[in-house]
């Protein structure tokens, strides 16, 4: 595994990671993000599915405890845990936790994954000293790149966190990777890469998915006027609207409503024939309207799921192709003001 970086401006990274896999022969572009599976299935899609959506993560996240559920049946297979869940030519990264269920506690070993490049895992909680030691001492072992554990939301405030990211990432060395866990939104996730963070998690679409939601938040940071003016009457509309509805819960692996969605189980969508996102290329807004994904989830077809969460990745995956351009051309200032607005 080896980090090429082509840009460092004011401490965002932009770059790739290459010779990834057995072979040897993937990339994976940073910014980025993994992509996030429940037990290795990407949630709601089959292989085929999966497929279908426009800028796949080159690698795919599962636990470590889905792992070792299947340890016998895996080593019995002999044919890796890739072809084994369907992703024969994915990269896999194996998690501790799953970041939308709770953790257990206790950690495994597994022979699995004893020819895998190790991630080290900077600890310290929100104790300023104790993260600088563990990002040190942590940063002289053989490890292929860096976990930065413990930063969620509900575990330190994010501007505490913000603060410890900035001084960790500091200690470490330029030529390794830096994936943060528990971090998705996107506002959060352009504050950490102005702190030399390069991959994140994304379980985001996923929490959005499973309330009914849709990601319509708008990353197009060099707009053409007059699409803007459209746009712009649009999200004012849905910003009324949402003051309305943030406080929906639906299930308990869900979160709040963030600014970056609408809720299609709304009444308002009933008869709204455009589709979630005006010029989206995914295989749910090529082919259906917001009245038709409304439909599905107030009758509770799971195609509302599969749907949902065809267009949340590819429009989240975006995301993160639009993070890379703006740092390319050295507008990232423009994208997050615009992402913060939102
Ligand atoms: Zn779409």
């Amino acid at each position: 595994m080896k980090l090429n970086l082509t840009k460092v401006t004011n401490g965002c990274r932009l770059g790739k990671i290459k010779n990834l896999g057995r072979t040897g022969d993937h990339t994976m572009d940073i910014p980025g993000c993994l992509l996030y599976t429940r037990t290795g299935a990407a949630p709601h899609l089959t292989h085929h599915t999966l497929r279908n959506i426009h800028g796949l993560p080159a690698m795919a996240q599962l636990t470590l405890s889905s792992l070792a559920e299947h340890h016998e049946a895996l080593a019995e297979y002999k044919e890796g845990v890739g072809k084994f869940i369907g992703m024969p030519e994915s990269l896999l990264y194996c998690s501790l936790h799953d970041p939308v269920s709770p953790c257990p506690a206790g950690y495994i070993t597994n022979k699995v994954l004893q020819k895998s490049v190790i991630i080290g895992v900077i600890e310290g909680g929100d104790v300023m000293e104790e993260r600088l030691r563990s990002a040190r001492e942590t940063a002289k072992r053989p490890v292929g790149g860096f976990l930065l554990d413990g930063f969620q939301g509900n575990l330190m405030t994010l501007e505490t966190g913000l603060h410890l990211l900035s001084s960790v990432t500091a200690e470490l060395p330029e030529d390794k990777p830096r994936l943060i866990c528990g971090v998705s939104r996107p506002d959060e996730v352009l504050k950490c890469i102005e702190r030399g963070v390069d991959l994140f998690e994304s379980f985001f679409p996923y929490q959005v998915t499973e309330r009914g939601c849709a990601l319509t938040f708008s990353f197009d940071f060099q707009p053409n006027p007059e699409e803007t003016l459209l746009q712009q009457n649009g999200t004012e509309e849905e910003i009324k609207y949402l003051d309305q509805t943030k406080k929906i819960k639906t299930t308990d692996c869900t979160q709040e409503m963030t600014s970056f969605e609408i809720n299609l189980k709304e009444k308002k969508y009933q008869e709204d024939f455009d589709p979630l996102v005006r010029g989206c290329s995914c295989y749910c807004c090529k082919n259906h309207t917001r009245a038709y994904i409304h439909h599905l989830l107030v009758t509770n077809e799971l195609l509302a799921g599969v749907l949902l969460m065809m267009h949340n990745f590819e429009h989240y995956f975006g995301f993160f192709h639009s993070i890379r351009e703006a740092l390319r051309s050295d507008r990232l200032a423009q994208l997050k003001e615009l992402i913060l607005r939102q």
